[in-house]
């Protein structure tokens, strides 16, 4: 069965963090593709100043030579909010054969029951959750509203290449990985250097943008 792996993000911009566990996803669990998936407009976040299509922009840059990592342009062309909810069928009715691996973590995860339909959501695909800085996932379950926990026990399974399963619920075996979008943009507006954390750094340079 195809396996397609989908990593959808804001990606203000991509840093190596998300490429990290986007290759992790792809290795530990032989996906044929991951598609890493910009948002357009995003539903729970204000509009980020720098366009959709710049963004997708530099995950295509970050992608070049990245065997199976390919970067998806849906919901930079969609009108009005995207959700995961919609993606997700999308992909699954162009590929109905496939199985939909999709990705987000820990601090999403912990948000998820603000997401459009989330526990329907849930039921599209095996969800992985990668452990973030801060948001260990198995210190902070005690932390998780009692609906996403009795979620999480009824479909949590240990993620490997045969547990894969549709309405299941794994985390995913990743580094710690201590970088995020926000920092990447506050040393860019303070004009340092942001080569160790991002691979876009010298196209993020040129921009000019996140100089404030
Ligand atoms: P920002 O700092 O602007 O909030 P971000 O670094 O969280 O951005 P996003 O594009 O919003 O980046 O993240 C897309 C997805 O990747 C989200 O599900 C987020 O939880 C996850 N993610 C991003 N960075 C990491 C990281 N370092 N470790 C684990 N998950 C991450």
């Amino acid at each position: 069965m195809q396996k397609i792996g989908i990593f959808g993000g804001t990606f203000d911009p991509i840093h190596y963090g998300h490429l990290e566990l986007a290759r992790c996803m792809r290795d530990q669990l032989q996906l044929d593709e991951v598609r890493l998936i910009p948002t357009g407009l995003p539903p729970h976040r204000p509009m980020p100043p720098v366009s959709p299509a710049q963004r997708l922009a530099w995950v295509e840059a970050a992608l070049v030579g990245e065997k199976g990592l390919v970067a998806d342009d849906r919901e930079v062309r969609r009108d009005g909010f995207c959700y995961t909810f919609d993606t997700l069928r999308e992909i699954q009715a162009e590929n109905p054969q496939a199985l939909l691996v999709w990705l987000i973590g820990a601090d999403s995860w912990h948000n998820l029951p603000t997401w459009h339909r989330w526990r329907e959501l849930l039921d599209l695909g095996h969800l992985l959750i990668a452990a973030r800085p801060e948001y260990a996932i198995e210190a902070e379950n005690s932390r998780l509203s009692p609906d996403l926990a009795e979620e999480f026990a009824q479909r949590h399974v240990i993620a490997n290449t045969n547990t894969l399963s549709q309405g299941k619920i794994s985390l995913l075996s990743s580094p710690l990985l201590p970088v995020s979008s926000t920092q990447v943009r506050d040393l860019l507006s303070r004009g340092e250097d942001v080569s160790a954390l991002t691979p876009v750094s010298g196209l993020l340079g040129q921009s000019g943008l996140y100089r404030f």
